[in-house]
């Protein structure tokens, strides 16, 4: 059976942070008690001065009132603080655990938009709807009744108070059938405030759901092209202002249509509210009066009587919007825990690979479509890289290389047909130790606005050395001998004011970096070198090469004259390996190499 997200909630945040359980009950006893003081201590203080004959019970009073404030007040803050503090540390493991959910997931996953969205919209509601919020509705939801019980208390009296005189009025006020009649009105108010408010967050809850898609592309839309670096240039030198801004109109369009059906509901509901308020109050008012009148009670006691009465009143329309609250927010929890539950890595076997020797690769009759296309992006590709061998991948753009190199990191599955790394399909290894094993430069590789040595080792903590000479290597050397912070240096302005903008070129070098100190036993170089000038790729291509000696590696590049470099050259096209051999073997093949070394050689001849 599913549990109840609320339960999961509350177990979730008693697991992580039991200290806010402690402070609840505290915070909530203050919270209720406070407003008592008030009222019960100026109720005091008021027959005090029309019937009290002695000054002294006058000082008496006042000092508790003043007092007592004081020190509930102060209590209340403290204790309120405290617990936000909690609930902040335990708002930020709630967060942390959404991002680890995200990298934990399979990445052929994120193909799927909604998954995107999910991610996307969880980031604006988790704060306020998330497992937090439950346990903040169920504090909420223990003050209001704590504060009920206090009422009711003192409102007994007010019922049972008697009037005083024999007319109609007076035995009306006294009798039992007034008592209930006033409880039935009072119970039908209560019961019609509840399913309005239900009905109203519930709602809510399903706009939020729809907004999801919304949201995502919202916030990719208008706050990341504001203030995007690379994208402000695209978007001031194609005059592609008027086009974003009509997205945007389009995209809030939408939002405020789903926002306009929310708030008119949330009208409804408050006028709907406001008018039984009106009404229970005037009854209530009225009985107060009356009661005064026929000498039930005192002025002081018509005094304490109203605080109670609005005390009442704010508790139960407080439960009622508490509870609709808990009802809407199961919705929210559902969607959270929904992410949460998600299956993770689908091929995540046990075994531990075994490269005593070296790496070798066996690509079976792989096809693949990637989620979402109709055409596969690779059809039945077989190909064996031996262990310390170097391939070249070559072919036309979009024929198929870069999806291989996802589907040999594991990134993706193939539709049918496998992958075997030293004879074992790579789905039967586990998986981290698998990438382990892999160094890959992605050919839309990404760093992190972070410091260049936790980009370089992609770790807070690295090894100095290392990751120099690892920057030596990709030939960043010389901009690193100018770098005053070292590996210190944050890569990007974002982050720090003393970040530095590296060019496309210095940013390739970076990810190559990032290569060389990984020193995995499998290095996959996609594309490495496209934005690098002729110099800087003959360095970076021999240290490179250097460093694979003893490693398996693929290449991919457009610069054919590095792929003379590899042992053999595969050939790509439109999804198809078409050739695959050594140079001297294709170059007179009279196939697609052939034609591609010739077109090129011309610019070098
Ligand atoms: P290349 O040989 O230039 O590296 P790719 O392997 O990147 O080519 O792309 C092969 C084909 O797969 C292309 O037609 C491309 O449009 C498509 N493709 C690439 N990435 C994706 C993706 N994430 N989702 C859907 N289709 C993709
Ligand atoms: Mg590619």
């Amino acid at each position: 059976m599913k549990k109840n997200v609320f339960v999961r909630s509350v177990r979730l945040v008693l697991r992580d942070e039991p200290r806010i359980f402690m402070m609840i009950p505290v915070c909530a006893l203050l919270d209720a008690a406070f407003p008592y003081i008030g009222i019960i201590f100026s109720a005091r203080l008021l027959t005090e001065l029309t019937l009290g004959k002695d000054p002294g019970m006058l000082f008496f009073y006042a000092g508790m009132l003043a007092g007592l404030t004081f020190i509930g007040m102060l209590l209340k803050n403290a204790a309120g603080q405290y617990l936000d503090v909690l609930y902040y540390i335990e708002m930020k493991r709630i967060v942390q655990s959404i991002c680890e959910k995200s990298w934990r997931l399979d990445y052929s996953m994120f193909s799927d938009n909604a998954l995107r969205n999910r991610i996307q919209s969880m980031s604006d509601w988790i704060y306020w709807q998330g497992p937090i919020a439950a346990v903040q509705k169920l504090q909420g939801m223990i003050r209001h009744i704590l504060s009920l019980l206090a009422s009711i208390a003192i409102m007994v009296t007010l019922v049972t108070a008697r009037a005083q005189g024999d007319d109609i009025i007076a035995s009306c006020l006294n009798s039992f059938m007034f008592a209930a009649v006033f409880l039935v009105g009072f119970a039908i108010r209560t019961v019609v405030l509840i399913r309005n408010d239900i009905k109203t967050n519930a709602l809510g809850a399903e706009i939020t759901r729809k907004k999801e898609k919304h949201i995502g592309r919202f916030y990719d839309l208008v706050w990341a092209s504001c203030g995007d670096y690379k994208r402000g240039k695209d978007i001031r030198v194609f005059s592609a202002a008027d086009l974003l801004l009509d997205r945007i109109g389009q995209t809030l369009g939408e939002v405020k249509r789903l926002d306009i059906k929310s708030r008119t509901s949330e009208a409804k509901k408050d006028i709907f509210g406001d008018i039984t308020e009106a009404v229970f109050s005037l009854a209530v008012y009225l009985l107060m009066g009356l009661k005064a009148f026929y000498r039930a009670f005192g002025i002081g006691s018509l005094i304490e009587y109203t605080g109670m009465v609005s005390q009442f009143s704010s508790s139960v329309s407080g439960m009622i919007s508490v509870f609709a609250d808990f009802i809407a927010n199961t919705q929210y929890l559902n969607m959270y825990f929904e992410f949460m539950d998600m299956k993770e890595c689908e091929a995540n076997g046990t075994k531990i690979p075994e490269i005593k020797d070296g790496i070798s690769l066996e690509i079976k009759d792989v096809t693949f479509t990637y989620p979402g296309t109709q055409s596969p992006a690779l059809k039945e590709v077989s190909l064996t890289i031996g262990r310390r061998e170097k391939v070249a991948f070559i072919g036309t753009n979009g024929s198929g290389k870069s999806t291989l190199v996802k589907l040999i990191c594991g990134l993706y599955r193939p539709d049918s047909g496998q992958i075997c790394l030293n004879g074992v399909p790579i789905d039967e290894y586990d998986r981290s130790r698998y990438r382990r094993l892999i160094s890959a430069i992605f050919q839309d590789y990404s760093l992190f606005a972070f410091s260049l040595g936790e980009n370089v080792s992609a770790n807070s903590e690295y090894d100095s050395v290392r990751a120099e000479k690892a920057l030596k290597m990709a030939n960043f050397g010389r901009r690193y001998a100018d770098l005053k912070d070292g590996l210190e240096t944050p890569v990007s302005v974002y982050m720090d004011d003393n970040g530095i903008e590296l060019s496309g070129g210095e940013e390739q070098k970076v990810a190559i970096a990032r290569c060389h100190y990984k020193d995995a036993p499998f290095v996959i170089a996609d594309e490495p070198t496209a934005a690098l000038d002729p110099i800087s790729e003959a360095g970076i291509y021999s240290n490179l090469f250097e460093n694979v000696r003893d490693k398996t590696g693929i290449f991919i590049s457009h610069r054919l004259s590095s792929c003379k470099m590899c042992d053999r050259i595969a050939v790509f096209d439109k999804g198809r390996l078409v050739e695959f051999g050594s140079h001297e073997e294709l170059s007179s093949a009279g196939g697609l190499y052939e034609k591609m070394w010739n077109a090129q050689a011309g610019y070098y001849v």
